[in-house]
């Protein structure tokens, strides 16, 4: 192939030269394109190959584009509560920003294109099934609006890589917003490096928080507890998202945390499909670290971690009339810092409430103590009955549609049989009817006047397990990706009800139960 620009821009490796180090893909024996999402390649202003040879050539990283800097990005982390001052990129590489048709830049990186100073013993490689796994749940993300990096290409490598089993080995192609961690902050908090973390927060700031900008320059702010608190508030929102979808990240270490709050790292999430909130699926979370209903307090643990590395600059920013004594300057910062990562949990229940207001189809207006009640029967009744997230509030989205379209009927009777099926299917998985009958009296007092809210937050179709792990063994052992796109073209329209009801339905419990995920 002759060299050739893709449309590259290097905004965060020439403004933040000390957070990269210059990184080399492997040579590998076969690249072939498994992937390549046109709809999200056709959004950057980008001059992507035509041939499918030469996208594998492009995304495993055997040609480099002419204006891409492969780098790897130093960070630290918390992992599992435990401080690792470097971690750093092991297994991927930027390439450099792309432009999408907004004029914002984003991020293409290249995950398993070969080890880099930061792998630490590790080969640097990725395995086929995790990265068409990534595919899978990141897609899902983003058709349902939660921010998450997104997947652009796969390629195989046309390598075998030692896992347990070993298996094809692979490279994603990913976008971001940039992937600034958590732990990109600690890593140059541990080095006493705060120039260089006023240039994280500057660069953040008109990365993903441009509405700041102005404001900032308007009024004497505090830069950096101004940076917090957006941070803050957008995590909140994030987590928010998570736990109304049911979704465990499984691995929230502190260098899995973007600053911009896209969802990252795509190892052992899974959906949850019985509610019950201790639900946990990672086998290496063996304390339970990051169980579904964990998922709030380790965020506002992991901001206190965030809000650490800010601290020197937040009491530069403090106005003292000149005093500038730095003991109090230092308390005062602290007690700032506080304040803002206690925000958190009020931010994110305030947050989650009016999500499930929305989510089943309640007054967002109502008082806050009525709207916990209901929300908080329906969440006991689910878990009681062992109901499932997703379709019961699927189901009483089409309950509470064909109630309303009753009053405005044309078609009386197809409505009338529609209703009596939607009520049916919600109360049918109950053990216990009753409850539910009197639960769905007491919402329909405080019904909010339409359904098209509780539409676009309620899916049919979540990434079910058992579906998943059938997909990735067919891909990983026969290099069959059928149902692997049948499965990603239906999370592609979660909303609606699909064709084939198979993508609606949950595993058997007993598979639930026995189900683990892999970093
Ligand atoms: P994760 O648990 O995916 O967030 O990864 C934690 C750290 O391990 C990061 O620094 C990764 O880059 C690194 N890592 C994961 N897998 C590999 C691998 N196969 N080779 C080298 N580094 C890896
Ligand atoms: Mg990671
Ligand atoms: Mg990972």
């Amino acid at each position: 192939h002759p060299p050739y620009q893709l449309g590259l821009n290097q905004q965060f490796s020439s403004r933040l030269a000390e957070c990269c180090v210059e990184a080399e893909a492997l040579k590998y024996p076969k690249p072939q394109l498994l992937y390549f999402n046109e709809k999200l390649a056709s959004q950057f202003d980008a001059n992507f190959p035509r041939s499918d040879d030469a996208l594998a050539a492009l995304f495993s990283g055997q040609e480099i584009p002419t204006d891409a800097k492969p780098i790897a990005q130093a960070y630290a982390g918390h992992q599992f509560g435990h401080f690792n001052p470097q971690l750093g990129d092991g297994r991927a590489m930027v390439l450099g920003e792309l432009k999408n048709n907004d004029g914002k830049l984003f991020e293409l990186d290249l995950k398993g294109s070969g080890p880099t100073v930061f792998s630490r013993g590790g080969d640097g490689k990725a395995a086929l099934g995790p990265m068409l796994r990534e595919v899978l749940i990141s897609e899902a993300m983003a058709a349902y609006s939660v921010p998450s990096t997104r997947s652009l290409a796969v390629v195989s490598t046309g390598e075998t890589v030692y896992r347990d089993p070993p298996q094809a080995g692979a490279v994603l192609a990913r976008t971001s917003a940039s992937q600034i961690r958590i732990g990109t902050f600690q890593f140059f908090a541990a080095r006493d490096q705060y120039d260089v973390i006023k240039k994280l927060v500057d660069f953040s700031i008109e990365r993903h928080f441009p509405e700041l900008l102005l404001p900032l320059m308007q009024h004497q702010t505090n830069t950096a507890l101004a940076f917090l608190n957006v941070c803050i508030s957008a995590q909140a929102k994030l987590i928010a998202q998570w736990m109304g979808l049911g979704f465990i990240h499984g691995v929230m270490n502190t260098d899995n945390m973007l600053i911009g709050a896209e969802t990252i790292d795509y190892g052992p999430c899974a959906f949850m499909d019985t509610y019950d909130p201790k639900t946990v699926f990672s086998s290496i979370d063996r304390n339970s670290r990051y169980a579904y209903m964990n998922q709030p307090s380790v965020t506002q643990w992991n901001l206190s971690r965030f809000a650490e590395t800010l601290l020197p600059l937040i009491a530069d920013g403090i106005d003292d009339g000149g005093n500038r004594d730095e003991d109090s300057l230092k308390e005062q910062a602290i007690e700032l810092a506080t304040q803002a990562v206690q925000s958190f949990i009020p931010q994110y229940e305030q947050t989650f409430r009016l999500l499930m207001c929305d989510k089943l189809g309640i007054d967002q207006s109502l008082d806050v103590d009525t709207a916990n009640l209901i929300i908080d029967q329906w969440q006991q009744m689910l878990f009681e009955q062992k109901l499932d997230w997703t379709l019961s509030h699927y189901y009483l989205t089409e309950h509470v549609n064909t109630h309303a379209s009753d009053k405005v009927s044309e078609d009386a009777t197809a409505v009338k049989s529609n209703a009596v099926d939607a009520a049916n299917k919600l109360l049918s998985a109950c053990s216990n009817k009753a409850a539910m009958k009197e639960w769905l009296t007491m919402r329909q007092t405080h019904s909010s006047k339409t359904v098209e809210q509780m539409k676009k937050v309620n899916p049919a179709i979540i990434p079910r397990n058992h579906l998943v792990e059938e997909a990735l063994q067919l891909a990983q052992k026969q290099g069959d990706l059928s149902a692997f796109n049948a499965l990603l073209t239906n999370l592609q329209s979660p909303f609606e009800w699909p064709s084939d009801i198979k993508y609606t339905q949950p595993a058997g419990q007993k598979f639930n139960d026995e189900f683990m995920t892999f970093c």
